[in-house]
């Protein structure tokens, strides 16, 4: 019989319809109907606006082994290396997977066309649409799941609470059009993506609110290495405009970073100059904004050795419609949160400590990436993670992930913050730069947000659990900068942070 409000059954609900949930959609309709959940319009997601591609060591120079080495050092000592391996070891056949669902991967005669990347040893960026590829992804797996009858789709229908019973998954609540709904299950996976959207300014969408994470905390599974979200340092800031990315790649090219004096800056901070890591230059963009009073700088692309409309067709149209022609316009621009490497604790299945619930994907934490990801891995994150969910419930093996023996317990808070406030809060206190004295400001205001209904629970959850490990983490390390704790890398801290609730 079902529980009280539920009104269907299924044997797998996928929370999320980016890569990660769309994927696992296809690939578990084979074993019984599935219910995929989103919470907008399909497409609404971070993989609809990935640009650059998907890592996988398909080149003839390259070895799932280099992959690995690449990945583990972008980490900063904190990568989970068997995850990490399995990430490697099986990427080049989710390649292919995706390729037989059907996505336009980019060729160069006779096989994939590969892309180079910063901290990336090999040529091994599989691309499509040129620079679209997260669209080209998303528009193939969405239409494919829209074909198929054992996928029923309800989009704008939100996930708003796991049903659990004796760490067992049940199903889930949902709000669509103001009702609410309940479906049962005996597998839920939170495919739900990431959260930049805590952050005033952020080159992720609106759905990104880390729901997923808050869901998870709430149905007593462990989240993990919410400390560490990665700034994207060049991101378009005009006002009115979304902070559309602006690819590493064109500085690649020679495009240079000017301040508000219209100097070069970038030397003086790094031997690389504008090709240096991403975090040591979105900090050199944030000092340099601070000391001029400016909210950005420019990108100079007058250096720049390609024809730019035709090396890159999607910036220059988005940049030409916010009145910016890049060929003799410098663009204004300044970091933005972009991705997070924390999440929902996982195995290499895919299980997390409840059993039954699984995550992938963005909203997952798998270890792969440590402190700090290495560009494209997350793509392939999505599709390797998952692809392992619908193995494990295929094999109906059952089970959870074992407990971490690094677990803490921590409470939520009670309230909710206004959206605009905590945004604000988050950019000032828990961003590029962050201290004890303002990380200290923020959890305090988190923890006594008023309970006025600002339907930012999920969020004002993550925030408070992001900036709770921030502040316990004294040193810097991977995306985490302390400027009380500069040093890096301090080896007493050479362990994960996972916090499940305390209640
Ligand atoms: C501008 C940009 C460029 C990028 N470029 C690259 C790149 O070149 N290579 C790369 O590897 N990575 C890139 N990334 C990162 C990559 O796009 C993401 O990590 C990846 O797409 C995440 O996929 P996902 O399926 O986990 O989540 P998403 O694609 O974000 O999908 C999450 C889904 O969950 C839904 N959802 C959320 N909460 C709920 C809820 N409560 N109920 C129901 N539904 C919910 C959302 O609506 C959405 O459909 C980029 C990201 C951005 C923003």
């Amino acid at each position: 019989m079902r529980p009280p409000g539920v009104t269907e059954s299924y044997r797998t609900i996928v929370i999320g319809s980016g890569s990660a949930g769309l994927f696992v959609a296809l690939e578990a309709m084979h074993l019984g109907p599935v219910l995929l959940l989103t919470k907008a319009a399909i497409e609404d997601s971070n993989t609809s606006w990935a640009q650059g591609g998907v890592a996988a060591a398909i080149g003839p120079l390259d070895s799932p082994a280099q992959h690995l080495s690449d990945t583990v050092a972008a980490g900063a000592g904190l990568v989970d290396e068997e995850a990490a391996r399995v990430l490697c070891n099986e990427g080049p056949a989710v390649i292919r997977a995706l390729a037989d669902h059907g996505v336009p991967f980019d060729r160069a005669g006779e096989g994939l066309a590969l892309g180079r990347e910063a901290a990336h040893s090999r040529p091994r960026i599989v691309h499509a649409r040129g620079d679209q590829t997260g669209a080209a992804i998303e528009d193939t797996l969405a239409a494919a799941a829209g074909r198929r009858t054992g996928i029923t789709i309800r989009e704008h229908a939100q996930a708003t609470r796991l049903l659990v019973e004796r760490n067992h998954i049940a199903g889930i609540e949902a709000a669509q059009e103001g009702h609410m709904v309940a479906f049962e299950a005996p597998n839920v996976v939170l495919a739900t993506g990431g959260a930049g959207q805590l952050f005033s300014h952020t080159t992720n969408p609106e759905v990104a609110t880390g729901d997923g994470i808050s869901l998870a905390f709430d149905a007593g599974a462990e989240v993990a290495d919410l400390e560490f979200f990665q700034f994207h340092p060049t991101a378009l800031r005009v006002p009115g405009v979304r902070p559309f990315l602006i690819s590493e790649t064109v500085r690649g090219e020679g495009a240079v970073l000017r301040n508000a004096a219209g100097e070069a800056f970038m030397p003086r901070y790094h031997p690389l100059a504008d090709l240096a890591p991403r975090d040591v230059v979105a900090r050199a963009i944030v000092r340099e904004m601070r000391a001029a009073g400016t909210d950005h700088v420019t990108l100079d692309c007058s250096a720049a050795k390609v024809e730019l409309d035709k090396r890159f067709p999607g910036i220059f149209a988005f940049c030409l419609g916010a009145g910016i022609d890049i060929r003799t316009t410098p663009i204004p621009i300044a970091p933005a949160a972009h991705y997070y490497m924390g999440g929902v604790r996982t195995d290499t299945r895919g299980r997390t400590t409840v059993q039954g619930l699984y995550a992938c994907g963005e909203a997952a934490c798998t270890g792969v990436h440590g402190a700090n990801r290495l560009a494209s891995n997350s793509l392939l994150e999505t599709v390797v993670f998952g692809k392992r969910v619908v193995e494990h419930i295929r094999s109906g093996d059952g089970g959870a992930a074992d407990p971490s023996p690094e677990v803490l317990g921590v409470g939520r808070p009670f309230g909710e913050l206004d959206a605009g406030r905590l945004r604000a809060l988050m950019w000032e206190y828990a961003g590029i730069e962050r201290t004890g004295a303002g990380l200290s400001l923020a959890l305090a205001e988190l923890e006594s947000a008023s309970e006025a209904p600002h339907r930012t629970r999920e969020m004002t959850t993550v925030a408070a659990l992001l900036v709770r490990a921030a502040l316990a983490r004294t040193e810097s390390r991977g995306a985490h900068y302390r400027r009380d704790f500069p040093q890096r890398d301090d080896s007493r801290w050479q362990r994960r942070q996972v916090f499940r609730r305390a209640d």
